[in-house]
């Protein structure tokens, strides 16, 4: 039953002060040339779909659907030193140079309004406020609800919706100043977290391991290949799925594959850059609310096992409302001791009612 696990969630209005303007101009690239004119043969309007209303969705269905063990906290904003713990300074002084202004940073996805630096800077150091009540033991788990996300950040530049590495400068924090000194970072977001295997990809205290939807789907990085290299060489695991991947195939590569690594590993800190944009009503890959449930309590069992049940989340994508709040209050359950369902293929839960709606009109039973 949820309620016998403590759980914080990080949140603070701040991070709905970024609010990328649709009409600002697109860096003038040939490529943004024919894509606006193509755009405007269609007669559409390219909205920023990473927006504000993400956050409010989730926190509306949180206080509509309360979950017992929950409790609701806000964190500091990151200062300067704990992100130039992942960020070069030159980038790190580039994105404070914007504070107030808007504009784009990368030519595809990646765009500042005036408020932009404020909140990323909060989605940082809520994702640093996180990881601190679960060390400190203030709570079982903690999830920070954050944005604009982070796990495509770079050491050098933003991409896809992300400024900060959020879950990168949680881990690094971990390290430098509570004592942590092997981090587990799950990244279950649909697209592969290319700015945190940059970071880490020659560093053996932090396992990173990615499951993702396969190149092209954007970012086009997370081969099997790409394992790390130097020291860190076998401290990255990506595995890339087909788009149709769905409960089943997660269940299998977190329990046979992420297991067994977390064992050779033992962590002293977990954390899990959860995106929500692999259920199968958002962009890619085919998870139910069921599969994330299982997916976080193989993550939690883990952390229980390893370092006594320390384990935070950040959230990363997911763009379709529903599933985004859906998702995440699934998760918090879990989170807070509730009970997980025994997974079937896609569709068998959906046969099974059926079956039983209809099946009674062709027997002779009452
Ligand atoms: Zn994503």
């Amino acid at each position: 039953m949820p309620g016998h696990r403590s759980v914080n969630v990080f949140y603070d209005d701040v991070m709905l002060g970024h609010n990328p303007e649709v009409d600002l101009p697109f860096i003038q690239s040939r490529v943004a040339k024919r894509v606006k004119h193509i755009l405007q043969g269609l007669d559409f309007t390219w909205s920023y779909p990473e927006h504000p209303g993400r956050l409010t969705a989730v926190m509306e269905y949180l206080e509509d659907h309360p979950i017992a063990g929950v409790r609701f906290k806000a964190g500091k904003s990151a200062t300067y030193e704990q992100l130039a713990r992942v960020h070069t300074t030159s980038y790190l002084d580039h994105i404070f140079s914007l504070d107030g202004t808007s504009a784009w940073l990368d030519s595809d996805t990646t765009a500042v309004s005036p408020q932009s630096i404020k909140a990323a800077t909060a989605a940082a150091g809520n994702a640093i406020a996180a990881v601190e009540s679960v060390v400190n033991g203030e709570c079982e788990s903690a999830f920070a609800l954050v944005r604009p996300p982070g796990h495509h950040a770079e050491p050098v530049r933003a991409r896809g919706f992300c400024l900060l590495n959020n879950v990168a400068v949680a881990a690094a924090h971990a390290q430098v100043k509570l004592g942590c000194e092997r981090v587990l970072i799950v990244d279950w977001d649909a697209h592969h977290g290319n700015g945190t295997q940059d970071i880490f990809w020659a560093d053996p205290d932090v396992l990173f391991f990615d499951t993702h939807c396969a190149a092209p789907f954007y970012p086009g990085s997370g081969d099997m290949e790409e394992i790390g290299a130097g020291f860190g060489e076998g401290y990255t695991i990506n595995v890339p799925l087909p788009e149709g991947a769905g409960d089943i195939a997660f269940e299998k590569v977190y329990r046979e594959l992420l297991i067994p690594a977390a064992e050779y590993f033992k962590p002293d800190l977990v954390l899990v850059s959860a995106g929500f944009d692999p259920h199968r009503n958002d962009m890619a890959l085919n998870l139910t609310y069921d599969g994330f449930k299982v997916i976080t309590r193989i993550v939690q069992d883990i952390a229980d096992q390893h370092c006594d049940g320390r384990l935070a989340l950040v959230l990363e994508g997911g763009y379709n409302l529903t599933s985004l709040a859906r998702g995440v209050h699934a998760v918090l359950e879990v989170l807070a001791g509730g009970e997980i369902p025994e997974l079937l293929e896609t569709g068998v839960n959906e046969a099974n009612e059926a079956t039983e709606f209809h099946l009674s009109a062709f027997s002779d039973d009452d």
